[in-house]
């Protein structure tokens, strides 16, 4: 039996793009880099991809047409990180000219309304929101940063930073093949900053990963389940979905309350 996900564009047809008008697109964007021992290179792309797919699923359901465009698998890399093997960094610059060449495609489509769904807290869209916005002056340009939408802490004892409990639940939920069992990962045990002011983060600058985590993980996985993830999952997708569905009923110049 066919049964097609016409929300998802990798999946869908040309014929079904005639019969159906999607309104707005859903961009995922992961990076691509190790996480931990027990998680893929793939993971940040992977849970944006799924998240996207989970959400657009749901508003579809509802008559809200939005469309999953394929992920993008390019994150800005902390330094440290980027010396792994097969860890591919991005610059900000690339991430904008990628963006900068999605919307010009949309727009010329007739595609009002564009969507980020980013997983990596690396990738920073709001400076290439604001250029792009400029541009496209007449579109809806918007991110959502989906681990900093819930309280995490109501929903895992420790989430972590990367590949810890949140991340390993969600991975353990979506793709259960792909985790390594959680007695061969590492611990996730982070070095702090020795500087008061880094440590207190009344100043920042990004983390050298290699001198912060010896297995690349930032926060302790062992306490993950399927099962907190899917409970975490369906919470957030359905707030992204409600977010989705309003957005869909108004043009982008109308998104202001009266
Ligand atoms: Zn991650």
């Amino acid at each position: 039996m066919i049964s097609m996900k016409n929300y998802i564009l990798n999946k869908t047809n040309w014929k079904s793009l005639q019969e159906e008008q999607f309104g707005i697109a859903l961009l995922p964007w992961g990076a691509t880099e190790p996480h931990n021992l027990h998680l893929p290179y793939g993971t940040d792309t992977l849970q944006s991809e799924k998240i996207a797919e989970m959400t657009a699923a749901k508003a579809y359901a509802e008559g809200t047409k939005v469309m999953v465009l394929p992920a993008i698998p390019l994150g800005v890399q902390n330094p440290g990180q980027v010396d792994y093997p097969f860890c591919l960094n991005t610059s900000p610059g690339t991430q904008l000219a990628i963006l900068r060449d999605i919307m010009t495609s949309l727009d010329r489509q007739g595609i009002a309304k564009l969507v980020i769904i980013n997983s990596h807290g690396g990738n920073d869209f709001k400076p290439l929101i604001r250029e792009l916005q400029l541009q496209f002056e007449t579109s809806f340009i918007g991110l959502i940063d989906w681990f900093r939408v819930m309280e995490n802490k109501d929903y895992f004892d420790e989430p972590g930073d990367h590949a810890g409990e949140m991340e390993t639940s969600i991975m353990q939920y979506f793709f259960p093949d792909d985790v390594l069992p959680l007695d061969q990962a590492g611990l996730g045990q982070t070095k702090a900053f020795g500087l008061k002011g880094l440590k207190d983060k009344l100043a920042w600058t990004p983390r050298n990963w290699q001198k912060v985590s010896a297995d690349t993980g930032v926060g302790n996985p062992q306490r993950a389940s399927a099962q907190k993830g899917e409970r975490f999952l369906e919470a957030l997708t359905d707030q992204m979905k409600a977010f989705l569905v309003e957005l869909d009923q108004v043009a982008p110049q109308d998104i202001y309350s009266s």
